[in-house]
């Protein structure tokens, strides 16, 4: 066995010979590893060995505050794509969803600990503000130069001897994350020299000062379904399972994992952080005490109602979105957005995606959808050849057994 002793030193091509020895990997994947080979990949992470590659497909017209975007998400499951465009054609057919932004303030937190004069820290604070938020601003002054910056100050007390800081900061067109943490730190330290105890300066990304408001009206026609139930009976199921979603959080994480199917997806295109855009909507989504869906809908006169209200940081600038090419380009695809209409972007994808599951569920059922697209992966499974594909797909749909036995069968009869 080869020793893994300093493998984030080593070169590439030295990595890949420690790894194919040390787990007897096969010509193949040796060579998809060269294949998938990048540059900038090599850059962005530690002990890197190649770029793995995931589907990018086409919400069109996309229809978000008067105008309608093309917008890329990238993602593995088979559904998710064909969803949000369903979801996008009925809102065409209202007025398109409209977005509000409420503020946009990143949140960085001091954590102070073993405080024994909590009136002390708040007179403090109070007394010091503008100063504080001037040490903030120094550690970055571009971002205050660009009407950015730290903006305000407030404390949270946790407890009697544990409180947070926090520095409310504009990062304008970036997620601001980096930015936040240099300023959270320059505070920290001035405090520390106050004699503050500080455990830790970090942002937080439950994004309570960025929440964007989304609506939505489709008229209720367009909800009708080919097997010939009307648009309005649609509408109060989809009104009765957006109910349930108060009642039942089982019920409401599923839902709001559809929502996200749609949300990171343009999240990770974009060049944004899926993961901190999902850990503040599942923490909204209990912000009153019971975790419920972030989406909620309403009949209302001849229109199913979509209302949404989500905390979402993004930016269009910073992390990756300067360096990778493919997030360049899909910035391009959607007319290269400002991070304002970005957040509108990702969160009318959200109510697209969730429209579509929504009506799907209580209509055919999701599977209807979902097992249709399923067979083409079956086929690819199987090992159908790219001619093979479409024949076996056709087959596998007029059975009602979707699955891999069926589909290695099917393939079979068709090359015999
Ligand atoms: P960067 O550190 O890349 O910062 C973005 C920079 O872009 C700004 O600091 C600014 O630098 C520059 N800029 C240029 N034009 C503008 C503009 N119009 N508005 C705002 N900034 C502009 O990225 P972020 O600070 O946004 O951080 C995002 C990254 O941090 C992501 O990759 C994320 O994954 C990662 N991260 C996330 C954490 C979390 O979520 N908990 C923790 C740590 C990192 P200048 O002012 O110098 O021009």
């Amino acid at each position: 066995m080869t020793n893994w002793h300093s493998f984030y030193k080593r070169p590439w091509s030295e990595r890949l010979t420690i790894l194919t020895d040390n787990q007897n990997l096969t010509i193949d994947e040796q060579q998809l590893m060269q294949d998938q080979y990048d540059d900038i990949g090599a850059q962005q992470v530690e002990n890197y060995i190649y770029n793995f590659g995931v589907p990018t497909g086409l919400l069109l017209q996309l229809p978000v505050d008067g105008q309608e975007f093309i917008v890329p998400m990238t993602t593995e499951e088979p559904s998710v794509i064909a969803a949000a465009n369903n979801g996008a054609r009925m809102m065409r057919q209202g007025s398109g969803v409209k977005t509000k932004r409420r503020e946009h303030l990143m949140r960085g937190q001091i954590m102070l600990v073993n405080l024994s004069d909590m009136a002390k820290l708040q007179q403090f604070i109070q007394n010091q503000e503008l100063q504080l938020l001037q040490i903030a601003n120094d550690a970055h002054p571009s971002m205050a130069a660009r009407g950015g910056g730290a903006k305000q100050l407030t404390i949270d007390v946790l407890d009697e001897n544990t409180a947070a800081v926090n520095v409310l900061i504009d990062t304008k067109e970036a997620m601001g994350a980096n930015t936040v943490n240099t300023m959270a730190e320059a505070v920290a330290t001035q405090l520390r020299q106050q004699g503050y105890q500080v455990l830790m300066a970090i942002l937080s990304n439950y994004g309570t000062e960025a929440l964007v408001e989304a609506e939505v009206a489709i008229p209720v026609t367009a909800l009708a379904t080919k097997q010939g139930v009307s648009g309005q009976t649609i509408a109060e199921k989809i009104a009765l399972a957006s109910h349930l979603e108060e009642l039942s959080p089982h019920r409401a994480v599923t839902s709001n994992k559809g929502i996200l199917n749609g949300i990171e997806a343009v999240v990770l295109a974009s060049g944004n952080d899926t993961r901190a855009v999902n850990a503040a909507l599942h923490a909204y989504a209990a912000h009153t005490g019971q975790y419920s869906g972030l989406i909620s809908w309403q009949v209302e006169h001849d229109q199913l109602v979509g209302r949404t209200v989500m905390p979402m940081s993004i930016g269009v600038v910073g992390g990756s979105i300067g360096i990778v090419p493919a997030v360049k380009l899909n910035h391009h695809i959607m007319g290269n957005p400002s991070a304002e209409q970005l957040a509108g972007i990702i969160i009318a994808t959200g109510l697209a995606q969730n429209l579509a599951a929504l009506r799907a569920l209580v209509s055919t059922g999701i599977q209807a959808g979902h097992m249709a697209l399923q067979a083409k992966s079956l086929a690819i499974q199987v090992g159908a050849m790219n001619d093979e594909v479409e024949q076996l797909v056709a087959q596998l749909n007029q059975t009602n057994q979707i699955n891999a036995a069926m589909a290695r069968q099917l393939l079979q009869k068709m090359r015999d």
